[in-house]
Protein backbone atom coordinates (compact mmCIF):
# COMPACT_ATOMS: atom_id res chain seq x y z
CA UNK A 1 0.00 0.00 0.00
CA UNK A 2 1.49 3.28 -1.19
CA UNK A 3 0.59 6.17 1.63
CA UNK A 4 2.02 9.71 0.96
CA UNK A 5 1.59 13.29 1.97
CA UNK A 6 0.48 15.49 -0.97
CA UNK A 7 2.41 19.24 -0.82
CA UNK A 8 -0.97 20.86 0.60
CA UNK A 9 -0.67 18.17 4.06
CA UNK A 10 -3.15 16.05 2.83
CA UNK A 11 -2.65 12.15 3.37
CA UNK A 12 -3.30 10.32 0.04
CA UNK A 13 -3.82 6.43 0.53
CA UNK A 14 -3.71 3.62 -2.63
CA UNK A 15 -6.87 1.93 -1.10
CA UNK A 16 -8.71 5.52 -0.94
CA UNK A 17 -10.73 4.46 -3.31
CA UNK A 18 -12.15 8.35 -4.82
CA UNK A 19 -8.07 9.15 -5.01
CA UNK A 20 -6.55 6.65 -6.43
CA UNK A 21 -6.45 5.98 -10.18
CA UNK A 22 -4.58 3.68 -12.79
CA UNK A 23 -2.89 4.97 -15.60
CA UNK A 24 -2.82 3.13 -18.73
CA UNK A 25 -1.25 3.53 -22.36
CA UNK A 26 -3.81 2.46 -25.22
CA UNK A 27 -0.87 0.44 -26.50
CA UNK A 28 -0.87 -0.97 -23.06
CA UNK A 29 -4.83 -1.37 -22.28
CA UNK A 30 -5.18 -4.96 -24.54
CA UNK A 31 -8.89 -5.79 -24.08
CA UNK A 32 -7.90 -9.68 -24.34
CA UNK A 33 -6.23 -9.19 -20.89
CA UNK A 34 -7.85 -9.82 -17.48
CA UNK A 35 -7.84 -6.96 -15.25
CA UNK A 36 -5.33 -8.51 -12.71
CA UNK A 37 -3.10 -8.70 -16.00
CA UNK A 38 -4.13 -5.04 -16.61
CA UNK A 39 -3.86 -4.09 -12.76
CA UNK A 40 -0.49 -5.25 -12.65
CA UNK A 41 1.02 -2.90 -15.32
CA UNK A 42 -1.15 0.26 -14.91
CA UNK A 43 0.49 3.34 -12.92
CA UNK A 44 -0.72 4.25 -9.96
CA UNK A 45 -2.01 7.75 -10.06
CA UNK A 46 -2.94 9.69 -6.82
CA UNK A 47 -5.10 12.62 -7.20
CA UNK A 48 -5.92 15.02 -4.51
CA UNK A 49 -9.63 15.73 -3.65
CA UNK A 50 -8.18 19.08 -1.60
CA UNK A 51 -6.17 20.81 -4.17
CA UNK A 52 -6.27 18.90 -6.91
CA UNK A 53 -2.86 17.60 -7.39
CA UNK A 54 -1.79 14.55 -9.61
CA UNK A 55 1.07 12.55 -8.20
CA UNK A 56 2.08 9.29 -10.89
CA UNK A 57 4.15 6.70 -9.92
CA UNK A 58 5.77 6.44 -13.63
CA UNK A 59 7.92 3.45 -12.46
CA UNK A 60 7.76 0.89 -9.56
CA UNK A 61 9.97 1.85 -6.15
CA UNK A 62 10.55 5.73 -7.30
CA UNK A 63 8.91 8.85 -5.66
CA UNK A 64 5.84 10.07 -7.50
CA UNK A 65 5.79 12.75 -10.64
CA UNK A 66 3.81 15.63 -9.28
CA UNK A 67 1.74 17.88 -11.58
CA UNK A 68 0.08 20.21 -10.29
CA UNK A 69 -3.46 22.33 -11.77
CA UNK A 70 -2.80 24.92 -14.46
CA UNK A 71 -2.68 28.56 -12.57
CA UNK A 72 -1.99 27.27 -8.69
CA UNK A 73 1.08 27.37 -7.14
CA UNK A 74 3.42 24.90 -5.75
CA UNK A 75 2.88 25.75 -2.37
CA UNK A 76 -0.31 24.50 -1.69
CA UNK A 77 -4.17 25.35 -1.76
CA UNK A 78 -5.23 28.62 -2.63
CA UNK A 79 -5.97 30.42 0.78
CA UNK A 80 -9.23 30.88 2.56
ZN1 LIG B 1 -3.15 18.21 -2.08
Amino acid sequence: MAKMACACGTILRDDDPEASLFLLSSREFDVDLGAVQLLGMARLVLHCPVCGRVWIYWRDGERATEYVPSGQVSEGASPG
